[in-house]
């Protein structure tokens, strides 16, 4: 084999995804069971917990005492033909931002549904997200095992409130302790529910034919009441389509439970064989096909490093074209300088065949000594900037105020820096020295707080500010922007990043003064 139909055949391989759920619905349980089918991890160990020989900074510490789990990280396990790469997103709703970024990195999303609750909150909002780049949908109804509700009220559910059509692989036979297991709809079998599977990789106990005699003792006196509703799904559903499901207009349903490792297995059988390979990016000046040779990628996530010996972050990149090997050279293309790279940490569970190498479609962890912003684009040279990384207009904002008055500079460079990492948001207004901090969540705050005093040694605390939502600002007549800029400078600031930003004391107040600049665009979102 030449090397380069190597490099295709290994990028083919692979399968980036991350999960998306309302908190609780079983995201952190189905990751558990996934690994162990990945042989990532032998028994189904806390994924949350992250318990192992790496120390864990005071910063982490935090996050564990909190119980939630705030940074999101990747893994990687061979499954089949498959190298799998699942990059976790913090589940609660404060990081929201740090998830939809994630979800700019991937190629396709498994959304876990609660079968008690069914479509909720958040993720409402991430399919919003998903939207937005029609990204490939395939959804795990989960907790079967519990009193659900209806399944095909579920699946309607689906497709109103998340506007996508669903098409059911398999359906599941009863729920609760009456939960007998699940049937495939397209190939006529029945994989049998035991309990007390949890934490292994249970038996595929299958019974061929819905009319055969072992499907009659297995389903008992509920035989007839399944066959009738098998009969009302089939004509009540849609059928499969893959191309639909890889335009992001149709999900693929399975039904489970993540805790009794159920129907994952299912699922994750048909996740390998239709989810999408490593999917192109666009950037200002071209498409990069993942199977373009030069090296390309973006850094869609910056960490606290795990270890607090060195303060340095990690930069998570997706590697959108190429190889990444050891002792490369990449260019950063916003500095316009090259950087010799050979401490990238790369995720390689189980695939020895490419230790120190990543490909296409895989995630490498960069050290991050204060260069790497979010956003940022590396190449093998070429100038190109990766695009579609988005920044969300916070929804709450704190004056920040020191406690020592002469740590000011330590306080704006943490400020900045974690702001860059998209920790936070920023602001300074133009017509005072206050500081103001933006935040899509509350804890954020907190953690803001804390990583300052811990990490640059300033105290401060937070006061409130009649702030009521924030908008980036941006018009092509610069006369009309003028004079925008004099009338309303009593709003105005200028964030982390440079970009000029309108602060709006009320929501009334932002209509008003879109009403009175139409010239001027008020922008929720902005790139990196
Ligand atoms: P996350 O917040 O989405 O990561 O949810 P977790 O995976 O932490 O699950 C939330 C709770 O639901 C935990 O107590 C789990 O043990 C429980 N859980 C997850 N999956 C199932 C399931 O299939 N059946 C039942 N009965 N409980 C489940």
């Amino acid at each position: 084999m030449t090397q380069s139909s190597a490099l295709q055949k290994n990028i083919q391989k692979r399968r980036t995804f991350a999960i998306i759920s309302h908190p609780d619905a079983g995201k952190t349980t189905i990751t558990e069971k996934l690994l162990l089918f990945g042989n990532a991890i032998q028994v189904g160990g806390s994924v949350k917990g992250k318990k192992g020989p790496h120390a864990k900074s005071d910063w982490m510490t935090m996050e564990q005492e909190r119980g939630i789990s705030v940074t999101s990280s990747v893994m990687q396990f061979p499954y089949k033909e498959r190298i799998v790469n699942l990059l976790d997103t913090p589940g609660h709703e404060d990081f929201s931002e740090d998830t939809y970024r994630t979800l700019t990195a991937v190629d396709s999303v498994l959304m876990v549904i609660d079968g008690a609750k069914g479509v909720e909150d958040r993720t409402i909002k991430l399919m919003d997200v998903c939207r937005l780049r029609d990204t490939p949908i395939l959804s795990f109804i989960n907790k079967m095992d519990r009193d659900t509700r209806d399944p095909i009220e579920v699946m309607d559910e689906i497709e109103e409130v998340l506007k996508i059509s669903a098409a059911p692989i398999n359906w599941p036979l009863g729920n609760g302790s009456h939960f007998k297991g699940v049937y495939n709809l397209y190939t006529d079998t029945i994989h049998v529910y035991r309990q007390g599977q949890g934490a292994v990789i249970p038996e595929d106990e299958q019974i061929k034919g819905l009319d055969s005699p072992d499907a009659a003792a297995l389903l008992g006196d509920e035989l007839d009441d399944i066959l009738e509703e098998i009969e009302l799904v089939r004509g009540a559903t849609h059928e499969f389509d893959l191309e639909e499901y890889l335009a992001g207009r149709m999900t693929p349903v399975f039904f489970g439970t993540a805790l009794g490792n159920f129907g994952v297995r299912e699922m994750l059988d048909g996740f390998v064989e239709w989810a999408p390979r490593p999917i192109g990016r666009e950037t200002n000046d071209r498409f990069v096909e993942s199977s373009d040779e030069a090296f390309s990628g973006f850094v869609f996530k910056i960490q606290a490093n795990m270890d607090p010996k060195h303060r340095d972050r990690i930069a998570f990149m997706r590697v959108c074209s190429g190889v990444y090997s050891k002792g490369m050279k990449m260019r950063h293309v916003r500095l316009g300088k090259d950087v010799k790279v050979s401490d990238a940490v790369t995720f390689m569970a189980g695939d020895r065949e490419s230790v120190e190498e990543a490909v296409a479609g895989d995630i490498i962890g960069l050290h991050n000594h204060g260069t790497i912003q979010i956003g940022d684009t590396f190449t093998d040279g070429e100038a190109l900037k990766f695009t579609g990384i988005p920044h969300f207009a916070p929804e709450l904002f704190r004056r920040i105020r020191l406690k020592d008055p002469l740590k000011t500079k330590a306080l704006q460079k943490g400020l900045q820096q974690l702001s860059e990492e998209g920790s936070t948001q920023v602001f300074f207004p133009l017509n005072n020295n206050d500081i103001v901090v933006g935040a899509v969540g509350v804890l954020q705050f907190e953690v803001v707080a804390y990583r300052l005093k811990d990490e640059y040694k300033v105290e401060a605390v937070y006061e409130p500010i009649n702030i009521a939502t924030a908008r980036w600002v941006e018009c092509d007549d610069a006369k009309k922007f003028e004079e925008f800029k004099r009338k309303c400078a009593e709003n105005l600031c200028i964030d982390g990043g440079g970009h000029l930003t309108y602060l709006a004391p009320t929501r009334v107040n932002l209509s008003l003064a879109e009403e009175r600049y139409p010239e001027v665009r008020f922008r929720a979102t902005r790139e990196h």
